[in-house]
């Protein structure tokens, strides 16, 4: 999905959650895909509170001074800016991981995320990955 493709200049800028090849060389696929749902889904919490925070924010905006409503429009506006970063992140990170991990069975002899990672070009996005089980060679390309 081209929607959530991220620039080129700006692959290896992400601070929260590490890239794949880094991912791999640090704690394997397996806890590098399960550490990305986990980050996804906190997005997705934050997203949520978010809506209601905003909810809350329109129900106290009926009442109080001009100076209450001012703090409400501020919160409806800081969540929905807040929510809306946190939503686009968590179906980043969501599909990314899945992106990944259709993309990590073995093409020889099918073990899942059983692989190293050896090498990754990040202008064009693919880590060059060995199978652990028959040593077979093969990309995997992340958005
Ligand atoms: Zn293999």
């Amino acid at each position: 999905m081209t929607y959530f493709k991220t620039p080129a200049n700006m692959i290896g800028m992400n601070y929260l959650n590490s890239r794949l090849y880094d991912g791999i060389r640090k704690v394997g696929f397996r806890k590098w895909y399960e550490r990305e749902l986990l980050s996804s889904h906190a997005h997705m919490v934050l997203a949520f509170l978010c809506i209601i925070g905003m909810m809350a924010a329109f129900e106290a905006f009926r009442g109080g001074t001009l100076s209450d409503k001012l703090f409400d429009a501020a919160a409806i506006v800081a969540c929905g800016g807040i929510g809306i970063w946190a939503l686009r992140r968590y179906l980043y990170l969501l599909m990314n991981a899945e992106v990944v991990a259709n993309q990590a069975n073995c093409p020889e002899c099918k073990a899942y995320g059983l692989f190293t990672a050896l090498s990754e070009d990040r202008i064009s996005g693919q880590t060059q990955v060995r199978c652990k089980k028959c040593a077979h060679e093969w990309q995997i390309e992340v958005n």
